[in-house]
């Protein structure tokens, strides 16, 4: 066990300002240079044994990291998501040594960035029914099919990819296959969304290539690892709290004291309607910190915080900013809340409609009935 791990974080923070500055100015670039730095730090993985370059000396790691780190981690790392909270912990749970010795260190360094390619344009809740397909060809699989809504594709060096592997209906017959996405067979397609961001994509497999060996789980029952994988996604996603940072791209409620801010400004904070909505608001905030502290079932975090977001929004935009939908190109207020406002619907899509999450609580947490398939 180490003592001095408060120190050794200290000690990075203190060089990140100069790394940073020096480390050019596209997001991939930057994170993939931070992330080395970190991991050369000793402050990546932790709770991953030394061997797939992890630590596990560490006790609490990741809680003391981000004390440590007081907000001082710059944004891009937001884009590791799914390899860090997604790609390693199935790796690592169905992974073959292979794998693991491979893959592991390279996604705790951004040496490679992952996505997700599972939701299809005729699979998406209903997973079961995707249609992409991977065929053997001596040493690799051939992969052709199309997926959808794929987050961060653009910038992704591997993908986790779902296909059909056998003849079997529904999730028998599926593999889960890892992907190299910058090959000549892999054509990334952006889509834009209201709030003016492409961050999702089509993504089209024409022929696209995997190694034979690149299959996590056995072939034909990838069904067992894909509902493993979401396991890990709806976790990092019940993960409640509101969001301090004002940036574009997030998925959390805005804080409610920016709320009461904008109320004073445009003096409506004497409003009946609108201080009871405050009210409400603050209470949804509290209640969310509750869950998170009672480690509730992750879709009971990821339901609360997507209909607070959504509440805390809609507050927002009756308060009839001068900014909101029609701002000033100047007013930076508008510009953050006309993003929040028109960010926040899809927080009940991502990693799950909101009527998913609530099958999985009937099921899972109740012990009701299974839904009819
Ligand atoms: C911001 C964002 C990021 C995303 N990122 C990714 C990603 O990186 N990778 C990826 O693979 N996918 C991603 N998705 C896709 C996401 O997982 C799907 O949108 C989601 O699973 C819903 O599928 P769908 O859009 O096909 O809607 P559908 O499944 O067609 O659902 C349509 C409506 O029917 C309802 N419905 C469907 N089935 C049931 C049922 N059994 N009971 C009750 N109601 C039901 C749904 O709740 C919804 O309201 C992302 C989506 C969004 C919005």
């Amino acid at each position: 066990m180490v003592d001095d791990f408060e120190e050794q974080a200290e000690a990075f923070f203190a060089t990140l300002p100069a790394l940073m500055k020096d480390a050019g100015r596209g997001a991939e670039q930057r994170v993939r240079v931070l992330r080395a730095a970190m991991a050369d730090a000793g402050l990546v993985g932790f709770g991953i044994p030394e061997a797939y370059g992890g630590r596990t000396d560490v006790v609490d790691g990741p809680r003391r990291f981000q004390i440590a780190a007081q907000g001082r981690l710059p944004t891009e790392d937001g884009m590791l998501g799914i390899g860090l909270n997604m790609a390693v912990p199935i790796i690592m749970q169905y992974g073959t040594e292979e794998l693991k010795q491979y893959f592991v260190r390279r996604a705790l360094r951004a040496e490679d960035i992952w996505c997700q390619l599972y939701s299809e344009p005729e699979a998406g809740s209903d997973l079961a029914s995707l249609r992409t397909t991977a065929v053997l060809d001596g040493d690799e699989w051939i992969v052709n099919g199309q997926k959808v809504w794929t987050s961060g594709a653009q910038h992704s060096d591997m993908g986790v990819l779902l296909a059909r592997t056998g003849d079997e209906p529904r999730n028998k017959g599926i593999s889960m296959l890892l992907i190299p996405m910058r090959q000549p067979g892999v054509e990334v397609r952006p889509l834009r969304q209201m709030t003016g961001e492409a961050e999702f994509n089509e993504v089209f497999f024409t022929d696209a290539r995997v190694p034979r060996a690149w299959v996590v789980g056995e072939v034909n029952d990838g069904w067992r690892a894909a509902t493993g994988l979401l396991a890990h996604e709806r976790s990092s996603l019940g993960k409640v709290g509101a969001d301090e940072k004002r940036e574009a791209n997030v998925s959390a409620a805005v804080p409610v004291h920016y709320l009461l801010d904008i109320a004073a400004k445009v003096g409506k904070n004497s409003d009946e309607s609108i201080r009871q909505d405050l009210a409400r608001a603050y209470t949804g905030e509290k209640i969310m910190g509750w869950i998170g502290q009672r480690k509730a079932h992750p879709s009971i975090g990821k339901l609360w915080r997507t209909k607070q977001a959504r509440f805390v929004a809609s507050v927002a935009a009756q308060l009839a900013l001068s900014g909101a939908a029609a701002h000033e190109v100047s007013d930076k207020d508008g510009e953050f809340w006309m993003y929040h406002i028109l960010n926040a619907p899809r927080m009940s899509l991502g990693g799950g409609t909101d009527e998913i999450q609530k099958n999985t609580i009937g099921e899972r947490a109740l012990g009701l009935p299974r839904e009819p398939n």
